[in-house]
C-alpha cells in the first residue's frame, strides 16, 4: 500500500510514462516493423504489438519503469515483435532427443518413423493416389486392400483391416462381434493401459456385456468354460502389458481358449496391444505375445497397435479370419475409424521392411532395440571424452534401458549410461536446461543425479547433446 501523497506523485508521474507509449499506427511506419508487413499478415504484427504495448501499460501501471529504462524498453518494442512472429510461425509439435532410454514413449510420440520410409511417400501423399481406386477395374476400391495383402502374407492369415489405433479396434471389434451379448474375460485382465484406456470402459461403450471369471490372480479354462452359453458374443483375451502379476497365478493361454471357443462356435480374439510380429530372440521382449503366434494358437482375431514394437504409424491392426474381418470391415462405425493416406503408405512400407526381413535395420523402434551394449557402451564413452565442461563432471555407468509403451513389464535391455554431476547446478537445473534447447533434450533423473541413455539416441545426434552439454553454464 502507498500512502495517498506518494500515490498521486505516482500518478503524475505515470500519466508522463503513459505518454511516451507509441501509437501502434507510428510503430508501423518504424522501417523494421514495415520490413516485416512483406513476409506477416499485417492483422498478425497488429496484434502482437498491441499485446506488447498492453504488457508495457500493464508494467508501468505496477511501477516497474523510469524513463529511461521505459525509453529502452520502448526501443526493444520491433526486435521483440520479430521473436514473437518467429515463434507464431514455428509449429508446437517438434522434433526432441529421447535419452531417456525408453524405447516406445507415447508422450514423445511413441515410435518414430524411418526417415527413408517418409521420404519414398513423399511421392505418393503429394499427389493424387489410388487410395480407393482399382487401377484395374477403374472402379471404386478399398483402402484396406494396400496393407491387407501384405500383412496376411507376412502374418499367413486370411483377412486384415486396420484403423486409428488399437483402443479403436477393439472397440470395433467388440461392437461388431458382440453387441448385446457377453464377452468373457478374466478377472486379471480387466485392466488400464494408460491414457484412459480401460477394458471394462471399452467394453461398455461398445454395447457388449462383461461377463468377468475367475480371480485376479488365477483364472482356469473351467472358469471360461462355466460362463459360456448362449449369450456368449465371444471370449477376450487382454495382453497386460504394463503390469505383471507374480506369486500364487494362473492364466489360461490361448491354445487352450481356442479350443473351447472352437467348440463353442464363437470367436477368441486377442488384444496383444504391442504388435510383435513374431517371436523375438531379445531377452527384454521374452513375455511378450508374438501376433503370429497367437494366430497359430488359434486366435481367431487379433488387434495391436501400429506403432508400439511393429515401428509404424498410430494404428489399430485387426487380423485373423476372414468372416469375422469381413463384418468388422462393413460396421458403420470403420467409416468413423479408417485411416488416411498418409498412415497407409507409411504402415504399408513398414510393413515391407518386415517383409524383405529387413526391419532390424530400417525401423528405428527395432534397431533401438537390437542395439548392442557395446555399441551404445562406445557412444557413450566418445560422449564423455567430448565434453570439456569445468561446471559438470561426466561418468559412465552400465544402467537399463526400457521397451516401454505398456510391453513388456520390467522388460530391461542392459545399457551405458552417462552420468551428469554438478557442484554448480541441480539435477532438477541441468534437466530444465536440456529440455529447453532449441531441440529439446529429454533425459532421466534417478537419485538426484541426470542419466542420458544413449539407446534411444538417433548417433547423428549425439553431437547435438555434446555441443548442449559443453555450452551448459556458459
Ligand atoms: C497399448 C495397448 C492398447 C492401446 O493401443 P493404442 O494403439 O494406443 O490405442 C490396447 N491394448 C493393449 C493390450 C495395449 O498394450
Amino acid at each position: 500500500m502507498t500512502s495517498k501523497g506518494s500515490g498521486s506523485r505516482r500518478q503524475v508521474t505515470d500519466g508522463r510514462l503513459f505518454r511516451m507509449i507509441p501509437a501502434v499506427n507510428d510503430l508501423l511506419m518504424n522501417p523494421e516493423i514495415s520490413g516485416l508487413l512483406g513476409t506477416y499478415p499485417r492483422e498478425m504484427v497488429v496484434e502482437l504489438l498491441n499485446l506488447d504495448l498492453s504488457r508495457i501499460r500493464e508494467e508501468i501501471g505496477q511501477g516497474g519503469f523510469d524513463e529511461e529504462s521505459l525509453l529502452s524498453r520502448v526501443k526493444e518494442i520491433p526486435s521483440r515483435l520479430g521473436l514473437e512472429l518467429d515463434s507464431r510461425e514455428s509449429p508446437t509439435l517438434k522434433p526432441v532427443i529421447n535419452a531417456t532410454g525408453i524405447i516406445i514413449f507415447t508422450n514423445l510420440g511413441r515410435a518414430p518413423i524411418s526417415r527413408k520410409i517418409a521420404e519414398d511417400l513423399l511421392d505418393t501423399i503429394c499427389s493424387y493416389n489410388n487410395l480407393e481406386y482399382d487401377l484395374a477395374c477403374g472402379s471404386r476400391g478399398h483402402r484396406d486392400l494396400h496393407f491387407e495383402s501384405r500383412i496376411t502374407r507376412v502374418l499367413n492369415c486370411e483377412a486384415a483391416s486396420v484403423c486409428n489405433n488399437a483402443a479403436a479396434a477393439l472397440m470395433i471389434i467388440l461392437n461388431t462381434l458382440a453387441h448385446g451379448r457377453n464377452v468373457i474375460i478374466s478377472r486379471g485382465e480387466l485392466v488400464e493401459i494408460g491414457g484412459s484406456f480401460r477394458i471394462p470402459e471399452i467394453l461398455e461403450k461398445s454395447g457388449a456385456v462383461l461377463r468377468e471369471v475367475g480371480t485376479t490372480n488365477r483364472t482356469f479354462l473351467r472358469d471360461y468354460e462355466k460362463a459360456v452359453d448362449g449369450e456368449t458374443g465371444l471370449i477376450l483375451k487382454v495382453h497386460t502389458g504394463n503390469y505383471q502379476i507374480t506369486g500364487f497365478t494362473n492364466e489360461t493361454g490361448i491354445p487352450e481358449l481356442a479350443q473351447l471357443a472352437a467348440s463353442r462356435g464363437i470367436p477368441l480374439v486377442h488384444d496383444a496391444g504391442s504388435g510383435l510380429l513374431f517371436p523375438s530372440d531379445e531377452e527384454c521382449l521374452a513375455r511378450e505375445p508374438a501376433i503370429k503366434e497367437s494366430l497359430d494358437a488359434g486366435a481367431d482375431i487379433v488387434c495391436f497397435s501400429g506403432d508400439k514394437l511393429l515401428g509404424g504409424p498410430q494404428s489399430g491392426i485387426i487380423v485373423g479370419r476372414g468372416e469375422y474381418v469381413a463384418r468388422i470391415r462393413k460396421n458403420p462405425l470403420m467409416r468413423t475409424l479408417r485411416i488416411d493416406k498418409v498412415i497407409c503408405s507409411i504402415l504399408d512400407r513398414t510393413l515391407l521392411e518386415y517383409e524383405m526381413g529387413r526391419e532390424k535395420e530400417s525401423i528405428p523402434v527395432k534397431r533401438f532395440i537390437s542395439l548392442p551394449e557395446q555399441e551404445v557402451r562406445s557412444r557413450a564413452e566418445a560422449l564423455a571424452e567430448g565434453i570439456s565442461n569445468s561446471k559438470i563432471s561426466v561418468s559412465i555407468s552400465p544402467g537399463f534401458s526400457k521397451s516401454g509403451g505398456g510391453s513388456s513389464p520390467g522388460g530391461e535391455i542392459p545399457t551405458t549410461l552417462v552420468k551428469l554431476d554438478s557442484e554448480e547446478f541441480s539435477a532438477a537445473a541441468i534437466e530444465r536446461y536440456l529440455r529447453s534447447r532449441e531441440i529439446p533434450i529429454i533425459a532421466r533423473i534417478e537419485k538426484d543425479r541426470v542419466l542420458i541413455d544413449l539407446r534411444t539416441v538417433f548417433p547423428e545426434q549425439d553431437q547435438v547433446v555434446a555441443r548442449e552439454l559443453n555450452a551448459l553454464g556458459r
